[in-house]
């Protein structure tokens, strides 16, 4: 993993866009004093997210702008890319030139980007945690930096080798794991709280749960023998279902032999009432014919009287 190249635009006095490339090893940039060398270290820094404005030897964070200059406007933006080969995956991303980006504007608005994806600068942090390289520390070293150094004496010498061999990132995992160990025990303290508390209701927590299992019982039995009654409820209903069936059967036939002795009973009256009248008709003739006979008796009773009387006249 080295750095490939840097890429400015609008960063302190890089107005223009500018490109440095950086060959591996050691890349030496010379130019006289206030020429704006020191302004490529303080992009470095920028782009890995230093966020004290003293660092970069400014007093506000939007000094890093290009302020303009007699002969050329101030711009509203400044842009600094570093591009970092990756290709021994020393960088945990599955890509082998890794670019870094930080953006900012005048309003004090910030973006920041890995491969041109806008991300968090804790994301940037976060990538290059585990490499040496970044803010913290003294991977990167400022001018007056080195005398202050070695003028220190020799165990705050050591110290400072060691920090910059990488102990960074060991430091930030040992944050990491202690404030875990915080977090677990302050869960820890939560759950010897609740765990005392549990304790204390036990005794009713075990009542609750053997009532709790006797209703669980009474309730399957409950729901058993409902549907016991269900099911005897449905054999007898259907019990009656057929016998009902049966009787309306059976009641149907005899209502039908009913229907048949009516028309039977109805025929013989049609009958007897035909006879009647027959015999109504005969005896109006039988009593037409006496009333005939009875004249003709009394008119040959009175012809027999007056034969009778004129015998009698005439003997
Ligand atoms: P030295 O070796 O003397 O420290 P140097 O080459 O490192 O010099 P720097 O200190 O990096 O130079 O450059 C400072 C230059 O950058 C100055 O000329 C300053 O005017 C210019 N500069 C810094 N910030 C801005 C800005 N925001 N806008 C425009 N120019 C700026």
């Amino acid at each position: 993993m080295f750095f490939k190249r840097i890429e400015m635009q609008g960063f302190k006095s890089f107005a223009e866009p500018v490109t440095i490339e950086f060959d591996r090893g050691i890349t030496c940039v010379v130019g006289p004093n206030g020429s704006g060398k020191s302004n490529i270290s303080d992009a470095i820094r920028w782009v890995l997210g230093e966020q004290s404005p003293k660092m970069l030897r400014g007093s506000r964070m939007d000094d890093v702008i290009f302020a303009g200059t007699a002969s050329r406007k101030s711009r509203g933006m400044a842009e600094v890319t570093l591009v970092i080969d990756n290709s021994d995956n020393m960088l945990p991303i599955e890509y082998s030139e890794v670019a870094i980006t930080r953006r900012m504007y005048r309003s004090g608005e910030s973006e920041y980007a890995i491969n041109g994806n806008s991300c968090r600068m804790k994301d940037i942090r976060e990538l290059l945690m585990d490499t040496g390289i970044g803010v913290d520390g003294y991977s990167l070293i400022g001018q007056g930096k080195i005398s202050e150094i070695i003028s220190n004496k020799t165990e705050s010498i050591r110290e400072i080798f060691e920090e910059t061999a990488g102990i960074v990132s060991y430091r930030s995992k040992k944050a990491e794991a202690e404030r875990k160990l915080a977090a677990a025990s302050d869960n820890m303290a939560r759950v010897t709280d609740i765990i005392s508390e549990i304790e204390g209701r036990i005794d009713g927590l075990r009542e609750d749960s053997a009532k709790a299992t006797e209703y669980l019982t009474l309730r399957d039995r409950h729901k058993q023998l409902e549907v016991n009654i269900t099911v005897r409820n449905i054999d007898d209903i259907q019990e009656k279902a057929t016998q009902t069936a049966q009787e309306a059967a059976q009641l149907e036939s005899e209502l039908k032999a009913s229907y048949e002795e009516r028309e039977t009973r109805d025929k013989e009256a049609r009958e007897c009432r035909a006879k009647i009248q027959e015999l109504e008709e005969q005896y109006r003739q039988a009593d037409e014919e006496l009333k005939e006979n009875t004249e003709r008796a009394n008119r040959l009773t009175g012809e027999k009287n007056v034969s009778r009387e004129r015998l009698a006249g005439m003997e």
